[in-house]
């Protein structure tokens, strides 16, 4: 086990594509840190050149005490799972999940006894004499994470491992992971471009854009404080809600005006931007934050919106709205019966709003 540490890592492929600019990340033993952002934004990048699939443009990777930038990827002590599974068709799983201790020249004995231990962990006893083609995408990505643990290395790397399963299949090997991890404990660094795999997986979560860093927090602290518009559009379903309108002050009350509502900003709000009273800004909220105006929520404040379309989810809905000036808003809200009138009272919590520089 180690910590691996980026200092100012950087990555420009040939014909001077930009990849990666700049990252600096202390990731902690035994974590499990996720790397998420929508395709295109480096995450691979930044994985490969940890586990010295990629070159090292610029800046420093360590791993334990030891820089690995000019180190060959099987002398890094890390193992890689990858989203294809990367098994070999003509072994068994016992001889897939043996290779890489084979190469390494360890003991007949030590090869099976640690084998037999990640098949018993896993669950794969029963499959150790198939080949890759008589498993389901499960077993094979179980066999993959098997040839993993076998290695005991200081460090996995996963690239989107989960993304070949299909929906049921992905919820359940993540909690199998999670148990895993929990079990292992062995420093985790894990791709994904799905914002509820990184919320539900990580210790941190690292939102990267464009080849850069937004936020490193955890999935909470991201959640409830995103930096940046980005951060907090990328994370939640549905999307968290965005209106462009102006500060203004009205009877000495900081209140956001546009997009066809107006919302006093609480205290907390008020005192952080009261610099920038009359200037445009952008308001956020979340759907979750936008409630019924009969469940009578503090600090909240009434509006009237126009319902679209109404999406029933089983205890909660989700309400397609629109403001009188055309914007839309997406609310959660608890299921009840609407009694199809196209106008409905709701509530903003207005504690949970957040204000952003609309020229970020
Ligand atoms: P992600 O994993 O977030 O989808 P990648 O790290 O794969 O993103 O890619 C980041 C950027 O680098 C993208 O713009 C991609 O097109 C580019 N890129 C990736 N691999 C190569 C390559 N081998 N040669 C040139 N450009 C590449």
């Amino acid at each position: 086990m180690a910590e691996v540490k980026l200092e100012s890592v950087g990555k420009v492929y040939p014909g001077n594509i930009r990849a990666v600019k700049d990252v600096n990340l202390e990731i902690a033993n035994g974590e499990f840190l996720v790397l998420v952002g929508p395709s295109g934004c480096g995450k691979s990048t930044t994985l490969r050149m940890i586990a010295g699939l990629e070159d090292i443009s610029e800046g420093t990777i360590s791993i334990g005490s030891r820089v690995v930038n000019d180190l060959a990827p099987k002398d890094r002590d890390i193992a890689m799972v990858f989203q294809n599974y990367a098994l070999y068709p003509h072994m068994t799983v016992y001889e897939n999940m043996a290779f890489g201790l084979k190469l390494r020249r360890f003991k007949k004995p030590e090869i099976e006894q640690r084998v037999r231990k990640a098949a018993q962990l896993l669950n794969i006893e029963p499959l150790l004499d198939r080949k890759p083609k008589a498993l389901s995408g499960g077993q094979r990505q179980r066999v993959a994470v098997g040839r993993a643990i076998v290695r005991e290395p200081a460090a996995f790397l996963f690239d989107e491992p989960l993304s070949n399963l299909d929906a049921k299949l992905r919820v359940e090997t993540r909690a199998e992971l999670k148990r895993l991890h929990k079990r292992l404990q062995t420093t985790t660094i894990y791709v994904t471009h799905d914002q509820e795999e990184a919320m539900t997986l990580g210790d941190r979560i690292v939102v990267m854009s464009n080849g850069l860093v937004q936020q490193v927090d955890s999935p909470l602290a991201i959640y409830e404080r995103p930096l940046n518009r980005f951060v907090a559009g990328f994370l939640g379903t549905p999307p968290m809600n965005f209106f462009l309108g102006r500060l203004i002050s009205e009877q000495g009350q900081l209140c956001f005006d546009g997009a066809g509502l107006k919302v006093p900003l609480p205290e907390r709000q008020s005192k952080r931007v009261e610099r920038h009273a009359g200037t445009e800004v952008v308001l956020g909220v979340r759907p979750e934050n936008v409630y019924h105006a009969t469940e009578s929520v503090p600090g909240a404040q009434t509006l009237e919106l126009g319902v679209d379309v109404v999406e029933p989810l089983g205890n909660m809905m989700d309400l397609y709205l629109s403001t009188s000036t055309g914007d839309r808003l997406v609310a959660r809200v608890k299921a009840a019966e609407l009694d199809g009138s196209k106008r409905l009272a709701l509530q903003l919590e207005t504690p949970k709003i957040h204000l952003f520089d609309p020229d970020e």
